[in-house]
């Protein structure tokens, strides 16, 4: 078995096998560009490591070996010699970039003898023992798994007596002695001597390479980005390129286009006379990209064409590193950038005017859920003028991911885990983040840290998350011992628990909450192109569910094309109303209902209406379609909760006096003692109300009808779709049906005829299976999948999220085992389940269109807003998808993907 190879072996397709940084290289290597020699062992040899009990596959150890001596050949150095010695790196790499969250060592190779050939070979004693303390600093933390901050104290008590404030003022003399007591820590703490033998160094360090795949924080990061824990890590090893030799050397990071704007510029971070991740770690602040034109304008240069070609190459925005060593350039990595939202969507426009990409891939490329992200939240102007003119700004730091946030100050990661998971908003306030940080940061609504770039840790974690941060925020100081910060400058003090808001699109931190307000979605022009393209490729119609006509207008705007779902219930409990309804609902006779329902009927010709005017073309007079739900939660939700009504009478009783009141509540409890049921979800509810109290319904068809005859004469022209919920057999359509058919043409003599459907839902398992029957008597179907899931599964929506489901997906703790166990695996009230409630949804489509071929099928459920969910329905042939408005550019082009 083939268990490595060099890079010139490989290419971008073999992802799988080299893991992404090592397919990027051995591109990279094959497109002739500068990179430093190595080889790659794959991730099969990392799985067949774990699989062995974690023993090297046979063979791999020799051919290890051997691509070493070809590396040793290419570039004319020799691993452990003392005469031009080679160091390498080992670096993770898994097919999936999960920045940050495994090891990688630098300088390995070096020992006593090998570190005075590089001094005789670079003439540079400092920079020589100066790798040689980091390379025992990194191989301790990775390899021996020792406490790093023995480390940092002895440099730091260095820094303290030679009276330098940065390690690269350390002089030579002190090098020696920091790495002679570098080797005894490492010694004392993992009690063997430190490894001097290269090969054994080497052999270990591609070990914890492998180890780092299960490590805590990178399986953390793969349960939350669904990246399977099958796929193993590949390890890298390749000559060190030296960044820290001098003024003419160098390391940094860059983005072929601005990651959170998306311009069309080099974007990125370095620092000259530095190694590896000084540039990311926050130690240093690093200078922009732009300022290597000055200080190497021939590596600017170089390294600027570089970019281009390797934009063109993979058609997409990379996210480049790379290392000067003496004014030559060395590249180190290639990928596809990561992106927040709007650069995800300029890009991908901005490339297809560029002639990159064509409209279909640019399509393609937008995750779904990012476009939801563009119209996230900001401040509201006035609000935070006004935070402003109360003196509550504090402080600015980058702009380093866009969103606005508030939220509790949180200094500790699992603490802000704590209190997010119960629901309090947090902004975690870090003075720089780490991979260690990564649980707190997931469940913050912010992050502020106050070290660190554009491309720290935090800054990329928070892009990828599409969360809100605030970045290298120098103005504050951070107290973690304390859970506090300080404001530079002042004697302003935020405690943990403190409220502040960041703005991540300025910078801008405040004491207290500023308000949020919504984005503008006029002004988002790509995003609207691309949407544009999308709606050709698309199959599935795009619907809303809106109650009212400013959700209707909102929907409209983002390019919805009818009402899936207006559901009625929520007019009645307007305060005006709802004492009408609660009369109807407590009628003693048939006569006292129609009474308050005449009462009623006019405030829901009026909402009708109001929804249909916002869905009319106002130029053709043309209206999009509009399915109204009759009446369906049970009764008891428009009246008091029993709880507080005896608290009430219990106090009245005790007070004395209150004669009236106390009987007029009385009353009240005895009607909604009578109503109580055990079960309400599964009780007298939607089309039941109807059989036992028609009155509702035809008072509800009858508003519907008269608002669109009303507008009918106006010259608009309505499609009402009536639909009856909770259908579990034919018979109880019918004769709702039956009922209410009556009413239409009662209508239809005095105004005149208009066109109206009627239909149902299909959300009781019962009524899939018999969907043929109920196609026979329904114009449309309308899949209500949250129903559907909750009777389908027996989980009652209400409680199981709560109290087991939340853990069902993320996994139980058993006693012995290392592994949650995971009983689901996704949450299904969120992504439909395809292998259960989706066989119930197709079984319906097959039958209902088999009796009836031209019936109109739609979700209305949560799940016509996800992604997942919305391919579903494309592939068993629905005709539309229907979600909240916000939802409706996600699934216009989850759709299109879908089609693709
Ligand atoms: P990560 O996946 O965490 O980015 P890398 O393997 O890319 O880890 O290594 C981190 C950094 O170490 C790189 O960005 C680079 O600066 C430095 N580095 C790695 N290998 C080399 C090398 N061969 N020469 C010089 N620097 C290197
Ligand atoms: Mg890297
Ligand atoms: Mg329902």
């Amino acid at each position: 078995r083939k268990w490595v190879y060099l890079f010139h072996e490989g290419n971008a397709k073999m992802r799988d096998l080299l893991g992404g940084k090592g397919a990027g290289v051995a591109e990279m290597t094959n497109a002739g560009l500068p990179v430093p020699p190595g080889f790659t062992i794959t991730t099969e040899a990392c799985n067949a490591y774990y699989d062995a009990n974690k023993q090297f596959p046979d063979g791999t150890w020799e051919q290890v070996l051997a691509a070493l001596k070809i590396v040793e050949e290419q570039t004319g150095k020799g691993f452990g010699k003392k005469e031009n010695p080679l160091l390498v790196s080992v670096r993770s790499g898994a097919k999936f970039s999960m920045p940050g969250m495994m090891d990688t060592v630098l300088n390995l190779g070096i020992n006593d003898e090998t570190v005075l050939g590089l001094v005789e070979l670079t003439g540079n004693e400092r920079f020589a023992y100066d790798a040689y303390r980091r390379f025992i600093q990194m191989f301790s933390k990775i390899v021996l798994d020792t406490d790093p901050r023995d480390f940092e104290n002895v440099l730091d008590q260095y820094k303290e007596r030679a009276n330098v404030k940065s390690d690269a003022e350390i002089p030579a003399s002190d090098l020696k002695k920091i790495v002679a007591e570098f080797k005894q820590i490492a010694e004392r703490q993992s009690g063997e001597p430190f490894p001097t033998d290269v090969y054994q160094q080497l052999h270990k360090a591609i070990e914890a390479v492998f180890s780092s795949w299960n490590n805590k924080r990178a399986i953390d990061y793969r349960n939350f980005n669904k990246i399977p824990h099958s796929l193993g890590t590949a390890v890298n090893v390749q000559t060190m390129a030296f960044g820290n030799m001098g003024n003419d050397s160098g390391t940094g990071v860059a983005f072929t286009r601005n990651p959170s704007t998306g311009e069309k510029e080099l974007y990125g971070e370095y620092l000259l006379n530095a190694q590896g991740e000084d540039v990311v770690a926050g130690i240093r602040t690093p200078s922009k990209i732009s300022r290597l034109k000055e200080d190497l304008p021939h590596v600017f240069e170089q390294f600027q064409e570089i970019a281009k070609r390797l934009e063109q190459h993979y058609h997409d925005m990379q996210d480049l590193e790379f290392t000067v060593e003496k004014g030559r350039l060395y590249m180190l990595q290639t990928r596809s950038a990561k992106r927040n939202a709007q650069a995800a969507v300029k890009v991908a426009v901005d490339m297809v005017e560029e002639g990159v990409i064509n409209e279909e891939e640019a399509v393609k490329r937008v995750d779904p859920t990012q476009v939801y992200q563009l119209l996230l939240p900001r401040f509201d102007e006035e609000e935070k003028k006004r935070a402003k003119g109360e003196g509550h700004l504090l402080a600015k730091g980058l702009n380093a991911s866009p969103g606005a946030a508030y939220g509790k100050a949180i200094f500790d990661a699992t603490r802000a885990e704590e209190l997010g998971k119960a629901g309090t908003p947090v902004v975690l306030v870090r003075p720089e983040t780490s991979p260690d940080d990564v649980h707190g940061m997931l469940v913050a609504k912010g992050i502020l840290t106050a070290r660190g770039g554009a491309t720290s840790h935090a800054a990329v974690v928070a892009r990828g998350l599409g969360l809100p941060c605030v970045a290298g925020c120098e103005e504050i100081r951070v107290n973690e011992e304390e859970h506090l910060f300080r404001v530079v400058g002042s004697d302003i003090v935020i405690h943990e628990g403190d409220d502040i808001s960041i703005d991540g699109a300025t910078g801008e931190v405040f004491a207290g909450i500023i308000k949020t307000v919504d984005a503008d979605y006029d002004k988002e022009v790509d995003l609207k192109k691309l949407l544009g393209w999308a709606d050709k490729y698309r199959k599935l119609g795009v619907w809303a569910n809106a109650d009212y006509p400013r959700d209707a207008r909102r929907a409209i705007t983002f390019g919805a094309e009818g009402i899936g779902l207006c559901r009625t219930e929520h007019m009645f409990m307007e305060q005006e109303r709802l004492p009408i309804v609660q009369k109807m609902i407590l009628a003693k006779s048939k006569e006292e209902r129609q009474a308050a329902l005449d009462q009623l009927l006019p405030f829901q010709r009026s909402d009708f209406k109001g929804i249909f005017e916002a869905m009319v073309n106002p130029e053709s007079g043309e209206g999009y379609p509009v399915v109204i739900r009759l009446i369906d939660p049970p009764l008891h939700e428009f009246l008091p909760s029993y709880e507080d009504l005896l608290v009430e009478v219990t106090r009245l009783e005790t007070q004395g006096g209150h004669e009236e009141e106390l009987n007029e509540k009385r009353a009240m409890l005895d009607a909604v003692g009578a109503m109580r049921e055990m079960n309400p979800m599964l009780g007298l509810r939607g089309c039941r109300l109807g059989l036992l109290f028609p009155e509702i319904n035809v008072m509800q068809t009858r508003a519907i009808l008269e608002a669109a005859s009303e507008l009918a004469k106006e010259g608009k022209k309505l499609q009402p779709k009536i639909m009856i919920p909770l259908v579990g057999h034919v018979n109880e359509l019918k004769e709702v049906r039956r009922q209410l058919e009556g009413v239409a043409k009662e209508i239809a003599g005095e105004s005149g005829a208009i066109e109206y459907k009627f239909g149902t839902m299909i959300e009781l398992p019962r009524a899939a299976l018999t969907a043929d029957q109920i196609a026979e008597v329904s114009d449309f179907f309308s899949f209500g999948t949250n129903d559907l899931t909750q009777t389908t599964f027996g989980f009652s929506r209400d409680d199981a999220e709560g109290k087991f489901l939340l853990k069902y997906v993320d996994g139980l703790e058993e006693p012995g085992l290392k592994d949650k166990v995971k009983v689901l695996p996704i949450n299904p009230f969120q992504t439909l389940d395809r292998e259960g409630v989706g066989q119930l949804v197709r079984m319906g489509v097959e039958k209902g269109r088999k009796t009836n071929p031209d019936i109109e099928l739609g979700i209305c459920g949560e799940h016509g807003g996800d992604p997942d969910s919305i391919e579903f329905c494309h592939i068993v042939g629905l005709n539309y998808v229907s979600c909240s408005p916000f939802r409706v550019p996600v699934a216009r082009l989850a759709a299109a993907q879908a089609a693709l």
